[in-house]
């Protein structure tokens, strides 16, 4: 079975097949800016990815997976202008742009775990059995040089020119500049650049590779170059490590819609001009918005929810997880609570489901073989359809129906399934959820903290500690644990 993807640099749904006779493919994901918590909107687009990736790996191929952290370069505007986000982060919170960095990195490896990711960030690479790193998270201050040499050959191939800020790259002399976006979207480019254009930039589509340290003001990231002490632009990181890590050309690029007009535009021009060689990336795959009262939820524009809001008022990431799916990734996915409660009940009705199998079957999920094999052809199917999760979490009801006369089949099926829902449903051990009568205790605590009545959210506390659960009280809200 070949996995069958929207790819946005055809605007068709192809069939992916592997670029290596081993089966390997090359995945890059554009990781977070690390200067706040992420949110939920954020983790929308690493679950589609995710479920991608482990699709990929449930259809037999080895997947090489790089995921940046940006921890320098991104600016508030989009047309290389205003402050570096980490910098402004750091004004924020009394903290070093180093510190800050270091500790949002922290935070999303934490949420990483909770959601349950294949790709756990970290900062040696995960590597297979036979030796080769097949996870790698790279922070862009820790790929400076390979950044400068990037932009060096842009220059020495004629790309690149200069002004008062920076090293800016020429879009009107590379050829192939907007193919993810047709060409005709330029128009709409050089509207969002217009807004704070730099003066000297030759069109209005030119992006910076290189900027200059203000002059006389220190700023906390920066390093010497060819072309004098700065930071390097927030595309150029992108490009040098996908292309350090997984060649001049690989296979799927991944990220949200929003970065295809610029973010991904720009990649594409840097890596192509800088190698000669084209395409930069076979296929460009992207997952819609998380909005809320139907605006996209964003960092810069406040109110937006973390995992920790959510655990504050009990929920489980996993439940998030599962809430994800409720939605096809190229479709807008609407937040609201009652939904995620929806999803809460589902999955806790699943993992239940699992738990009995568990118990009924020994503990220990065999092959799928016979009936339960067909029913997981019909789950492979769905995903193959790019990746239809709504569809797939029907067919994973419908062979809980089928496979009704045997324990041993239903809990087969669910063990293989899971390898790509990774909702732990067949994990013994790990305590996905509280039972609702502690749940019950946890919320009545969090209800009672809210209300700053601490008798009340005291005795919870006990209550909880009585039942072996540690209540701890983040800045993100409370969250449990087992003690
Ligand atoms: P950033 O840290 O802003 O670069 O964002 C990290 C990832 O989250 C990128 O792939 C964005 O496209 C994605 N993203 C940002 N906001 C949302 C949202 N509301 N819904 C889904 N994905 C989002
Ligand atoms: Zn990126």
């Amino acid at each position: 079975m070949k996995m069958r993807l929207y790819n946005t640099l055809s605007r068709r749904i192809e069939e992916l097949g592997a670029s290596r006779p081993d089966g390997t493919l090359g995945l890059y994901t554009c990781g977070p800016t690390v200067y706040n918590y992420l949110h939920i909107g954020n983790y929308r687009t690493y679950v589609f990815e995710d479920i991608l990736k482990r699709s990929l790996k449930l259809l037999g191929h080895r997947v090489r997976h790089v995921m940046n952290i940006t921890d320098v370069g991104h600016l508030t505007s989009d047309a290389d202008e205003g402050e570096d986000k980490l910098e402004v982060g750091g004004a924020r919170e009394g903290k070093t742009a180093w510190e800050i960095a270091d500790f949002y990195t922290k935070t999303f490896r934490a949420d990483s775990a909770a959601l349950n990711f294949d790709f756990q960030p970290r900062p040696a690479p995960r590597r297979a059995d036979d030796g080769e790193p097949i996870d790698i998270e790279c922070r862009a201050t820790a790929h400076i040089p390979e950044q400068i040499a990037m932009v060096r050959r842009l220059e020495e191939r004629g790309f690149t020119y200069r002004t008062a800020d920076g090293i800016y790259f020429d879009t009107a002399k590379f050829a192939g500049y907007g193919v993810l976006v047709g060409g005709a979207h330029l128009a709409g480019l050089q509207e969002g650049a217009r807004v704070a254009a730099n003066r000297e930039k030759r069109n209005l589509s030119d992006f910076a590779l290189w900027k200059f340290s203000p002059a006389g003001r220190k700023r906390q990231m920066e390093w010497d170059s060819p072309w004098g002490r700065g930071f390097p632009g927030w595309h150029i990181e992108c490009s040098a490590m996908a292309q350090t890590y997984l060649g001049e050309t690989f296979d799927i690029h991944c990220g949200g819609v929003d970065h295809i007009p610029i973010h991904h535009t720009n990649e594409i021009a840097q890596a192509e001009a800088a190698t000669g060689r084209s395409p930069f990336v076979r296929f460009w795959v992207h997952g819609e918005f998380l909005v809320m009262n139907k605006a996209k939820m964003a960092k810069s524009a406040g109110g937006f929810i973390t995992l920790g809001d959510l655990s504050a008022k009990g929920f489980d990431p996993l439940d998030y997880r599962y809430f994800c799916y409720s939605a096809h990734y190229r479709r807008q996915l609407e937040f609201s609570w009652e939904a995620l409660e929806g999803a809460r009940s589902a999955r806790r009705r699943l993992r239940e489901t699992a738990g009995n199998l568990l118990q009924e079957c020994g503990g220990k999920p065999g092959a799928p073989g016979g009936k339960a094999a067909g029913c997981l052809d019909r789950f492979k199917a769905c995903l193959c359809d790019d990746l239809n999760m709504p569809q797939a979490l029907a067919s994973v009801h419908d062979a809980l129906g089928e496979l009704r006369d045997s324990a041993a089949e239903r809990l087969a099926f669910l063990a293989e399934a899971d390898q790509v829902l990774a909702l732990r449903l067949t994990e013994p051990e790990a305590v996905v959820a509280l039972p609702p009568e502690l749940q019950a205790v946890f919320d009545r605590y969090v209800g009672a903290r809210g209300r700053k009545d601490f008798a009340a959210s005291d005795s919870a506390r006990k209550e909880l500690a009585g039942a072996g659960i540690r209540v701890r009280d983040t800045k993100g809200g409370s969250v449990w644990e087992k003690a």
